[in-house]
Formats: C-alpha cells, structure tokens, sequence
C-alpha cells in the first residue's frame, strides 16, 4: 500500500546551512536538527540557535512533531479516521464541521481553484484512486466511460465552505476531498509558525520536499535549497531564500509506464485523465508553503505554454523544467522567480 499524502519521496535536496566564507567567521549558534518520517514521506527541520541544550531540544522536537502528527490526523486519506476519512464517508448534503486547519486548507484549496479556473482541485481523489495513485494499486487505467463517471463526482464548486460555522457542505453527496497536493504545504507553515512563536525566527522546514525558511542560515547568509533535475543526481539550480516557502511538483517520482506513454500522478480535472504534456517538474515560490504547494500542482495542469502565461500574469515566481524530446531539460523562469535570484545576486 503506498503511503498517505504524497507518495512522491523528496524532490529537493536541501543544502542548509552551508557556510560559504572561506576565512574566520564569528561562531555560528549551534543549530538543532530533527528529521523523521510523517504523511508518507520524511521531513528535515534545522533551528538555528535551537541546539546545545538537551532540555530545549527536547522542547522543540515535541513541538515540531505535535504540528505534523496534527496535520496527518486531520488529513490523511490514509488514516480511516482522520477527519479527512469522516468527511469523505458523508455521503450527505448538511454542513459537515470541521476542525480550524482543516478549514485553512479547504479555505486555500477552494482560493486556488478559483484562481486556476479548476486546474487545482481536491474533489479529483476518485479519479486518483481510479488512475491508480490512491490507497490501493490500479491492475490497468480506467477505461474512458470510466473516467466519464467518475468526473461526474469532480468539481471544487461541488464543496461549499461557511467561514460562520466553519463547516464545509457537499452539494454533490458522491464528492470527496483529496489533500494530497497542498496538506504538506500546510503542515511546512504550521511548523514554521510554531518555531517563530517559540521565538526562533531562523529555520528551514521540509517536508516531502515542500520547504519554508524563517531569516538566514546559521552562517548568516540566506539558506540554499537545491532544486533536483528530473532524472538526475545532479541539482538543476540553488535557489537563494530568506523568509519564503518553496515547493516542487513533479512527474518524474510518482508516475508509472502503460503502453509505452508515462503516467503522471497529477490529474487534469478538465479531462479527468492524467497530464501528457511534457512538463517535468514546476517550482514555485512563495510567501506561504501552503500556496506554493498548490500553485505548484496547478501549474503542472496547466502544462508549459499555459502554465508559464498564468505564472507571468500573476506574477508568481516560477521555475518550469520541460523535457526534450532527444533528452535533457529546457529551463524556463517567470520575470518574479529571476528577481528572487537578481536580488540575492545569483546569476
Ligand atoms: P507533486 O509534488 O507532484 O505536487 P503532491 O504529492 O504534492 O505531488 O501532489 C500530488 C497529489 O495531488 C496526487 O497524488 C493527487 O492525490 C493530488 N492531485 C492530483 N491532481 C490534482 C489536481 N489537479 N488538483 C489537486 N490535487 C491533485
Ligand atoms: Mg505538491
């Protein structure tokens, strides 16, 4: 069975940390570092003056991991009782509340659907699951009146949120909720929020390769997240980041081959069927990991004509990595991404 939330495994090698200062520089606050495994995938956090101190260290573990085992209970697909689960079993039209986060997301999953015009959407989850990237293997893909039926269960218009009751109304009984492209996003802000309440502003949180820094690395420089090539070993770029979240979709971890074609595990609600276009991965970044997680995977919908029009009108920084037919990488970045890096002086 594959994991919960993404079954894609880290998309990012993060370089954290790393002191480029050849020479003397003033002695670094020790940073304290955790990693471990939730949602199906791992995380990494680094706090820069978190270490040294065996009871403040303890501290900050149980914090981070009561922020992540919050999220997967709310929202795992995987976990017959997450709230999630109970939602999705409602085969109801009354209001179904739901806890605060749970809220926060359904809240910022509906705000990007309305701003991608439906490449986003979370009601796809049958789809998925038909397409064979749920909880249990597909033996074959489903066959196209399959995939009719199935989309007449999909739409993000089908959910309604009331913010007064904070509950969430399926207008459609048969509609399910799918967290999978933005619950990792979230769980990265939770974390990051939860360690600049506890007064440490200077981190980097990653889960799944989803990533948020807080202020500068422990050198006092900004941090350096590593963006993988498809394919690859090797990083495609180092993205220089102070305060700002990054995430990456991409085709290249989860997908299987059927007749010769790949299958993506990104589903384009307009046709129900997997993307084909030759997009490999999508960076984004972002003030909040939660956004950029979701932009992300709708730009991946999107494709690279369309998904890089969209990015450059909305002025989100954006990296899109599309494949050559003879092999290797075209790099394209949005005017917002080739800023992020003219001001931290790269390139
Ligand atoms: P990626 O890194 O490629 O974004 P994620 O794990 O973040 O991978 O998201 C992929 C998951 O998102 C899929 O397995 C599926 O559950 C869900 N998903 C697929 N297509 C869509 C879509 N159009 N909108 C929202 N969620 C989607
Ligand atoms: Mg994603």
């Amino acid at each position: 069975m594959l994991p919960s939330f993404a079954i894609r495994a880290l998309s990012f090698a993060v370089a954290a940390a790393m002191a480029t200062a050849c020479g003397s520089r003033p002695q670094a606050p020790p940073t304290f570092e955790l990693s471990g495994s939730t949602m199906g995938t791992r995380y990494v956090v680094k706090v820069v003056g978190g270490g040294g101190d065996v009871e403040a260290e303890r501290a900050l573990a149980e914090l981070v991991e009561a922020e992540l085992t919050h999220v997967d209970e709310l929202m795992s697909t995987y976990r017959a009782e997450s709230e999630l689960s109970r939602f999705n079993r409602h085969a109801d039209l009354t209001p179904f509340a739901v806890s605060e986060a749970t809220f926060e997301v359904f809240a910022e999953a509906a705000r990007i659907s309305d701003w991608t015009d439906g490449a986003f959407d979370i009601t796809v989850g049958p789809l998925v699951e038909a397409w064979g990237f749920g909880a249990s293997p597909a033996s074959a893909p489903p066959s196209d009146v399959q995939v009719e039926s199935l989309r007449q269960r999909v739409g993000f218009a089908k959910l309604q949120l009331d913010a007064s009751t904070r509950s969430v109304r399926k207008l459609d009984p048969a509609v399910e909720g799918d967290l999978s492209a933005i619950a990792k996003g979230y769980a990265v802000d939770r974390v990051a929020e939860a360690l600049e309440a506890a007064g440490f502003p200077r981190f980097m949180v990653e889960v799944g390769g989803e990533v948020r820094v807080g202020g500068t690395n422990d050198a006092g420089a900004p941090w350096r997240i590593a963006i993988e090539q498809p394919d690859a070993v090797s990083f495609q770029t180092i993205v220089p980041l102070v305060d700002a979240a990054v995430a990456t979709s991409g085709d290249y971890r989860n997908f299987y081959e059927w007749e010769g074609g790949r299958v993506s595990h990104t589903i384009d609600p307009r046709t129900g069927r997997p993307v084909e276009h030759a997009l490999a991965s999508v960076t984004v970044v972002s003030g909040r990991c939660v956004t950029a997680d979701a932009l992300a995977t709708a730009l991946s919908v999107l494709g690279p004509d369309d998904g890089y029009r969209f990015a450059v009108a909305n002025d989100v920084a954006a990296l899109m990595l599309t494949r050559w037919a003879g092999g290797g990488f075209d790099e394209r970045s949005t005017p917002a991404f080739q800023r992020l890096l003219d001001e931290a002086g790269v390139r």
